[in-house]
């Protein structure tokens, strides 16, 4: 998996997936990330990338411009394995909107969501874009975007936390970034339901001791009391999920 991120800030996002699995996993080279500027791709004398909304109002709105041209060079490079700068830029080369997925992370989008993790995985190269200020001109947006996510119903400051988190989610269901250790069979969201609660030594911790079951070797009754605890789970903390829940799976 190849992401771009287009962003005002690229340190940002290097810095924020280069530790721990997914910093490993592009080590590794089963992910990749080129944080690219959008700044780089100005043709604005004095470096500029915002400007004032027509019909007035408070806040600078990111310029067409750089964005398009930004979004050129990425899919250039996809191309040609080289990212080229602003005046290498081959006008010959028409991006193509439906080679390669767009992500805009916005507010206004769909919701992102565990399935949309999957389904985002299976993509060889993705783009993302994010906006700063009030956002990015539409008509940028309607001629490269091809999803509009959001991470969750609130306004962030950019949306570089976001293509951080819909990266982050993404590169763990791409094969061999998660080890065996770490797998998220199991998991919350797999089947519609939260994961059972779980424990690791000492046995005994101020007092209170690991549910007896998950000690007994019973492997058939500890599968039972875990699907149990992630249906009552969910029934308490996710009665949204829980109701989704097909009701032969209810025990
Ligand atoms: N004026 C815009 C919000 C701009 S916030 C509106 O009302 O829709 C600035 C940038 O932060 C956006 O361009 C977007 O890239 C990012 N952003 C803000 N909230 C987000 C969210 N919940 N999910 C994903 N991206 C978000």
């Amino acid at each position: 998996m190849n992401f771009y991120v287009m962003t005002l800030f690229p340190e940002m996002v290097e810095h924020g997936l280069s530790t721990s699995i997914t910093g490993r996993a592009m080590e590794k080279g089963i992910i990749s990330l080129d944080a690219v500027n959008i700044r780089d791709y100005t043709k604005d004398r004095h470096r500029k990338v915002d400007d004032y909304t027509y019909g007035g109002g408070a806040g600078m709105l990111m310029t067409p411009q750089p964005v398009y041209d930004c979004y050129r060079a990425v899919t250039q490079k996809i191309k040609t394995g080289k990212m080229p700068e602003l005046s290498e830029l081959d006008d010959d080369m028409i991006p193509d909107k439906k080679s390669v997925r767009c992500v805009y992370l916005t507010p206004q989008g769909e919701v992102f969501n565990q399935a949309k993790a999957k389904e985002l995985a299976a993509e060889e190269s993705l783009i993302l874009l994010c906006g700063h200020y009030e956002g990015i001109d539409e008509r940028v947006l309607e001629e490269i975007v091809t999803d509009n996510i959001s991470i969750g119903d609130y306004v962030l400051t950019g949306g570089e936390l976001a293509a951080m988190v819909v990266c982050d989610a993404v590169s763990r269901m791409v094969p061999g970034v998660l080890t065996n250790e770490m797998s998220g069979v199991g998991e919350s969201f797999e089947g519609g339901l939260l994961e059972y609660p779980q424990y690791t030594r000492p046995e005994i911790w101020m007092g209170k001791s690991v549910p007896p079951i998950l000690i007994s070797g019973d492997h058939a009754k500890v599968d039972k009391w875990r699907y149990e605890q992630s249906l009552e789970r969910t029934r308490q903390r996710r009665p949204d999920l829980y109701e989704k829940v097909d009701s032969s799976k209810k025990i």
